[in-house]
């Protein structure tokens, strides 16, 4: 249980409702900024305006997936009121309390060391990446067959990179009877690729390997798949890049040549909200619970 654990979630989307729920269920006394336009009933949940009071007392601090902007701005879905957070509102902070997000951008990230406070980056972990690559696999999914007209069974796909979600994307690929092919650069990825059944190739030599493909998915967070590249697909080839901003796809050459490019962030967060919300309230819960068993305050 969560008894005497005091939280404060700054807006956020459909997502921070699940976890808002799972934290007030398990007994934390729960504080919520930014979320006016939210019908459904939260019960034993207060609902407050940021201030540096509010803060004062909390232990735990949970921000949105995108923790905030550079300029300290926190993203609400569910308030048309914009919420920043400042140094006054750092200062705040006891240097006992514990700030949670997703994914830190650099101010936060820069904020917290200044003011000695613990930052949980959630989505850095392994298991909540792998958890996640359910819906963005899914979701990835979703895309290709709306901007395809042709079934994946049977399809010649590229899947570039085996890391927690190529794994995934291309596992997910071939349960639906696709020919899935593997870009890796390292020998490892290479032979669990070729066990898995995906036929692998290195990806220095993607160019070659792009002659036939209907669909590419990328989840390589750096530019590969080069205007050169681009050159030597189908014009009927979809990619659907799903790593983060700005994704690894030359979009420009991609529209140039007539090949439909779509960056897809944030799909679990669009096709599977619920079960997203899920897997941050489960680790987020039991972060804090081993934290307590550390400092012996259980009950
Ligand atoms: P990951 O586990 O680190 O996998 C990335 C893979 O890319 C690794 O296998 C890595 O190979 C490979 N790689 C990196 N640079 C490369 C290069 N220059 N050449 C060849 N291979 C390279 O990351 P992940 O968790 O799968 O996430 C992948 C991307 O998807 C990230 O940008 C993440 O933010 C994004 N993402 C997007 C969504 C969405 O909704 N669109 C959801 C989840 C994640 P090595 O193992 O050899 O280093």
């Amino acid at each position: 249980m969560l008894t005497g654990v005091r939280m404060v979630f700054l807006g956020g989307d459909a997502r921070q409702i699940e976890v808002i729920r799972k934290c007030s269920e398990l007994n934390a006394s729960v504080s919520i900024v930014g979320f006016e336009d939210l019908k459904d009933k939260l019960v034993n949940i207060s609902r407050n305006k940021l201030s540096p009071k509010l803060l004062e007392t909390a232990n735990c601090l949970v921000l949105p997936v995108i923790g905030c902007d550079d300029e300290g701005k926190v993203n609400t879905l569910f308030s048309s009121d914009s919420i920043e957070l400042t140094d006054e509102h750092f200062a705040a902070l006891s240097p006992k309390c514990t700030v949670y997000t997703g994914m830190a951008k650099s101010y936060l990230r820069k904020v917290c060391i200044q003011y000695g406070i613990k930052l949980v980056e959630l989505l850095e972990r392994d298991d909540v990446a792998i958890y996640n690559s359910i819906p963005t696999a899914e979701g990835a999914l979703m895309m290709a067959i709306q901007n395809t007209d042709f079934t994946i069974h049977g399809s010649n796909c590229i899947v570039l990179g085996m890391g927690r979600t190529g794994f995934t994307m291309a596992r997910s690929l071939q349960g639906l009877g696709a020919k899935v092919r593997m870009g890796v650069r390292s020998e490892e990825h290479f032979a669990r690729a070729s066990e898995m059944g995906w036929e692998p190739f290195l990806t220095r030599d993607l160019e070659y390997e792009v002659g036939n493909i209907g669909l590419l998915f990328n989840t390589i967070p750096t530019m590969i798949v080069t205007a050169q590249t681009l050159s030597k697909m189908p014009q009927s080839a979809v990619i659907i890049d799903l790593a983060s901003a700005p994704g690894g796809c030359d979009f420009r050459y991609a529209e140039k040549r007539g090949i439909k490019a779509l960056l897809a962030p944030g799909l679990p967060g669009i096709v599977a909200p619920k079960t997203a919300g899920i897997i941050i309230a489960n680790t987020l819960v039991q972060l804090i619970l081993d934290g307590k068993k550390i400092r012996g305050d259980g009950e």
